[in-house]
């Protein structure tokens, strides 16, 4: 990073860096024989050894045996204090008492009735109710099921075939606008835009504008980065949309917990379609898709029957009484937007790491949900981020791991209501004392 003394040279701080990354996986190696062995059974079974890319990281990643509250135990014994919270998707922590005991009692009635249950009802109305622009929902059992429903929706809706998106945005495992590797995406015609920049969705909308079906959007790119979207641009797209009949998706699998209303709460913003999943579901697999009635009367097979969209665990009984409580009473409004204050407290008090040493180190992003970067310019669009120090990002999530912090290793960090503001103080000064100690290997500005 940079310093009051000459930068090494790149080959100087790459030896320092390597070296540090080995004294790192080592002592990371030496204290989890369990998970290393267990990652090396799971290979025989699961390519990878796993059923979940996003969760693998080098040399092996940890196997966690047990939850509770904020904190995670690993096989080899160790306590982590948990910052990622499944990436989001653990809000309520991992073993709250109100959900287990709802779940509990939901499942003595049976486990799969294979028929509309009670909960369904009751978590559609809280859907609805808290985010107004959803007049109808329906559910499913991921986000990534949620966004191809609604893409699908807006494209029976419209008659129209293209999709519009942002390069570096993640809508669920099929529907990928990144270019990490052989990223899969469901064979749409997508056209693509750079997030945070009017002129170039205006120019597409111009040329294309009449077989657009949809912009799908999240008003602020979680995996790619915790990126807000400017209220302008966002703006700007809703203008747009209602001028060239296109429909207005907003993803708010990851933003919808950003204020209780969702971010679309927020900005002042009603788009056509939203898309839900995680924390919805109380803990438990959880899609959503839901919008105006004009679009969503596609599914109502009492009347018109369009689009049949079926799916076995819809409504399953586990997520839809998890959700009921979980969703419905305890994240009220109030508890939400505390804990994005909290959010936005920690993720100040982390800024100010980088700032006070003048070195290339931010955390990006809103409320309770915000990402590490090694990187000193800003940050509008995930393309920005090309120049960030993957390598040091490394190096920090082995490092949090070995000092019993659980992030995610992409910089990922989501808060979760059983936190408290000691786990925040710690770690705080944990990642003061890293940047503390390998300021001098940055290399970006
Ligand atoms: N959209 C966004 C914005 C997401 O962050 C994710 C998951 N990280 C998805 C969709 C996909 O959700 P799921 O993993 O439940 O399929």
């Amino acid at each position: 990073m940079a310093t009051d003394r000459a930068d090494p040279q790149p080959t100087e701080r790459n030896r320092l860096l390597s070296d540090a990354m080995a004294a790192a996986v080592h002592r990371y190696s030496v204290a989890n024989p369990k998970s290393r062995q267990l990652h090396k059974e799971a290979c025989q079974w699961m390519p990878g050894g796993n059923t979940r890319t996003g969760l693998y990281y080098a040399p092996f990643p940890l196997t966690m045996v047990r939850g509770a509250g904020a904190s995670l135990w690993d096989a080899d014994g160790h306590r982590y204090i948990d910052f990622v919270s499944d990436f989001s998707a653990g809000i309520f922590g991992h073993s709250n008492a109100v959900i287990r005991a709802a779940v509990t009692e939901a499942l003595a009635s049976g486990m799969s009735l294979g028929a509309p249950n009670r909960y369904e009802r009751e978590l559609a109305e809280l859907v609805c109710r808290r985010f107004p622009s959803i007049e109808s929902v329906r559910f499913c059992n991921s986000g990534t099921e949620a966004n191809l429903l609604a893409l699908c929706a807006a494209r029976t809706a419209t008659n129209r075939n293209k999709v519009l998106g942002f390069r570096g945005a993640y809508h669920g495992s099929l529907f990928t606008l990144q270019d990490a590797g052989r990223a899969l995406r469901m064979p749409f015609e997508v056209l693509l835009a750079r997030y945070n920049l009017v002129e170039e969705v205006d120019e597409l909308v111009e040329r294309h504008g009449t077989d657009l079906a949809a912009i799908i959007v999240e008003p602020m790119i979680g995996n790619g980065g915790c990126i807000p979207g400017t209220p302008d641009f966002l703006l700007a797209l809703r203008r747009l949309t209602e001028k060239h009949g296109i429909v207005l998706i907003f993803d708010e699998v990851i933003t919808s917990r950003l204020s209780p209303g969702g971010l679309q709460q927020k900005l002042a913003i009603k788009p056509d379609i939203t898309t839900l999943g995680k924390y919805i579901g109380g803990g438990f697999s959880f899609g959503a898709f839901g919008g105006s009635h004009r679009i969503m009367k596609q599914f109502d097979q009492c009347h018109t029957s369009v689009i049949a969209h079926s799916g076995t665990f819809n409504n399953n009984v586990a997520s839809m009484a998890a959700g009921v409580v979980g969703f419905g009473q305890i994240l009220s409004p109030d508890v939400l937007m505390d804990l994005n204050a909290a959010g936005d407290v920690l993720r100040s008090r982390l800024q100010r790491v980088g700032q006070e040493r003048g070195v290339p180190f931010q955390v990006s992003g809103l409320g309770s949900v915000m990402n590490i970067h090694f990187y000193m310019g800003d940050i509008n669009a995930p393309e920005d981020l090309a120049g960030a120090d993957r390598e040091l990002l490394r190096l920090l999530h082995l490092e949090l791991l070995n000092s019993g912090f659980h992030i995610a290793s992409r910089g990922l960090v989501a808060l979760s209501l059983p936190l408290t503001k000691t786990d925040l103080d710690a770690f705080v000064s944990t990642i003061e004392r890293f940047v503390d100690d390998h300021k001098d290997l940055g290399n970006s500005r």
